[in-house]
């Protein structure tokens, strides 16, 4: 992290080299973006302990949630571009109407250019890495801004780029906000930011300056729905697995529990039951257990604490949890309960291991709650009734949508990932990924000599009258 304000040369110096090399990689073939992609691959599994070590001093989080949800989603975006690029980089061709009856026309997926990628912290790896495939894969040249609140997990990242690759291809630009807001400055092809609506504002503004296309992945609050019919030990497990797993850090974390009231109580000691569980195996607490991490700083611990402290002055109650160690910034797992809507925590997307438990009677109401709030990244339905999901589903906006699950949607290879509005603006992931990163270019070929729209040229005769008459009725 530097003080210093003034601008790093190499920031300018490596856009210029990468603008250059851009224009070669626009004719490379599918063989050249296929090896960078084998030899990433080939980096990640050779270092896991790395990334495992890296995130671990970044916020105890354990190995395996690492390997889970830093490290298989990459491998997996990997293979599936490594399978797949040759055919995602094939020309699409296109029917032609009447009207075009002369021509032939394909889409062309031509790389954008010079990217930006600007990461976020919480799963630093993943998140960072995950739009780099794409971008390879897209045939870009690409400078990454990782996060400054996970420096151990930025510093193996700016190694492993260092490693592979020529600063022409990838580089690395570790730093705080300042060295984003540089970055920002210049007139990149494409932005791929992950972070927060605040911020991804702040990114949108910078970008219309140069008018660069966005992909923003944001957050807010995730709804999840629990109805009367649910499974409640099913619904219960899968939701405390979705919440405190990498201490509730995660974009679509179930954010808050909409519950009917008749299984709202056999539902919270489910939780209580299953969060013990799997969190704190061993039974000893919370603190002690290697299963469960750390908020990722003071900074976030102290906006968690202020959250809780708001809502419960404003009339809930703390039906398990809210133990705190300010030295590890440690909140263990805790739910609230009788939270009033007019409380920071039902207004402020939570991003920590908090869940607070709004119940009601009328699945109307449930709507209209939702849709008093911008629209969100994920929205979770635990319940039978497939009306009330279908209602659900057809009455909301969201960017996606899990059923009696949460956050598996993320990974799905073959689904487009992302928000709506506030909640992002692009998808990413697989083939949604790769088009991100790329202009769908329109090429339409015309024959020389007879034309259809030839027939339709100046003089207006009454002969053209007739076609235009004859093309607008029929076809
Ligand atoms: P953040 O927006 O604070 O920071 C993200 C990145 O932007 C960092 O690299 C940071 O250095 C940079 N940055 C911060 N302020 C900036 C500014 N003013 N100008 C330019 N760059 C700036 O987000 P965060 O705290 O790292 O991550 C948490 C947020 O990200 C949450 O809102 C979460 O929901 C969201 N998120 C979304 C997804 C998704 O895929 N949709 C995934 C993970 C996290």
């Amino acid at each position: 992290m530097s003080d210093d304000p003034s601008p790093d040369p190499r920031i300018s110096r490596v856009f210029d080299l990468q603008k250059e090399h851009a224009r070669k990689l626009r004719t490379e073939s599918p063989a050249n973006r296929i090896q960078r992609l084998k030899a990433l691959k080939k980096w990640i599994e050779k270092n896991e302990y790395l990334i495992q070590k890296a995130i671990y001093r970044d916020f105890k989080k354990p190995a395996l949630e690492v390997d889970m949800s830093d490290i298989y989603p990459v491998l997996t975006e990997l293979k599936d571009a490594l399978h797949n690029l040759k055919k995602w980089m094939r020309s699409t061709p296109v029917d032609s109407s009447v009207a075009y009856f002369s021509t032939t026309s394909h889409i062309r997926y031509e790389p954008r250019g010079v990217c930006l990628i600007i990461a976020p912290w919480n799963f630093p790896f993943n998140l960072t890495i995950g739009p780099l495939v794409s971008a390879i894969a897209a045939g870009n040249t690409i400078m990454i801004k990782p996060s400054e609140m996970t420096p151990n997990t930025s510093e193996v990242i700016d190694k492993m780029v260092g490693e592979i690759f020529k600063e022409e291809e990838v580089a690395v630009f570790t730093g705080d906000v300042e060295v984003s807001k540089e970055l920002l400055k210049l007139p990149f092809d494409h932005i791929f930011f992950t972070g927060s609506p605040a911020v991804g504002k702040a990114i949108m503004k910078a970008a219309a300056e140069h008018l660069t296309s966005v992909t923003l992945e944001l957050g807010g609050k995730s709804p999840t729905v629990v109805d009367a019919n649910v499974n409640i030990g099913d619904a219960a497990k899968k939701i405390a697995w979705g919440k405190f797993m990498n201490n509730g850090q995660t974009c679509v974390a179930p954010d808050y529990v909409l519950i009917h009231k008749s299984v709202k109580k056999s539902f919270i000691e489910a939780l209580r039951d299953q969060t013990e569980k799997m969190f704190n195996g061993k039974g000893n607490d919370f603190v002690q257990s290697e299963d469960y991490a750390r908020i990722v700083n003071e900074r976030h611990y102290k906006r968690i604490q202020e959250l809780v402290q708001d809502a419960v002055k404003k009339g809930a109650s703390v039906a398990f949890g809210n133990e705190t160690r300010a030295e590890d910034n440690f909140i263990s797992p805790t739910v609230l309960t009788d939270v009033s809507p007019d409380t920071e925590i039902m207004e402020e997307e939570i991003f920590g291991p908090v869940l607070p438990v709004v119940e009601y009677e009328n699945f109307d109401d449930v709507i209209d709650i939702i849709n008093r709030k911008p629209k969100p990244l994920a929205l979770y339905y635990f319940g039978r009734s497939k009306k009330r999901r279908k209602k659900l589903i057809s009455s909301t906006s969201s960017g996606g949508v899990c059923i009696n699950d949460c956050v598996l949607h993320f990974g799905h290879p073959n689904l487009p990932f992302g928000g709506v509005n506030n909640s992002g603006i692009g998808k990413s992931h697989g083939k949604y990924g790769f088009l991100a990163f790329s202009n769908e270019k329109a090429v339409l070929k015309q024959r020389v000599g007879f034309t259809t729209t030839k027939m339709v040229y100046p003089p207006y005769t009454k002969r053209v009258r007739s076609i235009l008459h004859l093309l607008k009725r029929y076809f």
